[in-house]
């Protein structure tokens, strides 16, 4: 019935509540199922340190993919987990999943890869999260100084006294936090102020504006200036070109991500390009 109402004048009119719901159901049941039978996966996109041009760490990216439904984009599904109350067990799957990853690559290769993990303002909001890390780390057996969380800008727009007790609580352990998403969201420059993170993470939607737009430089500029001043470290999302990649580092931009040097890998993928680097250089990566 919903199909023949499609291109329907009075579409508008007669919203199918019905098939909304069930779409919803189904989404969430998959999602859930997919959770549990451990069929969710991380890609991991290396981070690449400008001062030596080596990997020094490399951010865990979910990826879903079902049957039916083909690949499910994060940007689609995190919102979705967010709203069926599905997001902290993810959060604590994908925390633990990274962190047991990162753990094994540093062991065997003996490196000190930084593993970054998105987690949701909702659930660092949660409480006991700082726990939950605690017990993770210990389960793993990650070195925390080689952990980092990454939370969006806009938790700051709701953000508590007790969100900035949650991070001041995680640094003590050791884990670095960073603003992902940076100039993204709605927060004033009072908020960054306030919040005790260490790295700043500029959002893609800058670094496609850097060339060949001059103001686009300038933008790029200030946000570097503005997280030295406030002695962050800045990362650089969604780098892909050259011409970008040397703005960035006339800048003084400590860390860069994109597909320039690499898309987010397969752990197999991600395995085999240490392997390569390692045989190569002996030991450094
Ligand atoms: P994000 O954390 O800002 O991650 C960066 C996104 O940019 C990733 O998309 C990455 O694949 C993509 N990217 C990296 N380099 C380039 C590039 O050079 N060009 C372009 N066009 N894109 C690039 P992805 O993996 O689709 O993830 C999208 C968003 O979904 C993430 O944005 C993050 O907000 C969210 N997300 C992904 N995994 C997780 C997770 O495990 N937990 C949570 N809470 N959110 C996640
Ligand atoms: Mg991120
Ligand atoms: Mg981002
Ligand atoms: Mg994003």
């Amino acid at each position: 019935a919903a199909k023949s109402t499609r291109g329907n004048q009075y579409r508008l009119y007669r919203p199918n509540m019905e098939e909304a719901n069930d779409k919803w159901l189904l989404l969430e049941t998959k999602l859930h199922q997919a959770l549990k039978k451990d069929i969710l996966e991380l890609h991991y996109q290396p981070k690449i340190d400008l001062k030596t041009d080596k990997v020094i760490g490399m951010e865990a990216l979910l990826r879903w993919y079902d049957p039916e439904l083909g690949q499910m984009p994060p940007d689609r599904f995190i919102p979705f987990a967010e709203e069926c109350g599905l997001i902290n067990d993810i959060g604590v799957w994908v925390l633990r999943k990274a962190s047991a990853q990162a753990r094994a690559w540093n062991e065997s290769y003996h490196l000190n890869l930084r593993v970054a993990v998105n987690i949701s303002p909702i659930h660092i909001s949660t409480t006991g999260f700082v726990d939950m890390v605690r017990d993770v780390i210990a389960e793993t057996g990650i070195n925390p100084h080689l952990l980092e969380i990454e939370i969006t800008e806009m938790s700051m727009l709701d953000y508590t006294e007790d969100l900035i007790d949650t991070i001041k609580q995680l640094r003590a352990l050791g884990i670095t936090i960073s603003l992902d998403d940076f100039g993204t969201g709605y927060s004033s420059l009072n908020y960054l102020k306030k919040f005790p993170v260490d790295v700043l993470k500029i959002d893609r939607a800058f670094v496609r504006d850097i060339v060949p737009e001059k103001s686009g430089i300038a933008m790029i500029s200030a946000m570097i200036s503005l997280a030295h001043a406030l002695n962050l470290e800045v990362v650089a999302e969604g780098v892909e070109e050259e011409a970008e990649l040397k703005v960035l580092r006339e800048q003084g931009c400590e860390y860069v991500q994109g597909y320039y040097f690499s898309k987010p890998l397969s752990v197999e993928d991600f395995t085999k390009l240490i392997d390569e680097s390692v045989s190569v250089n002996k030991s450094d990566f």
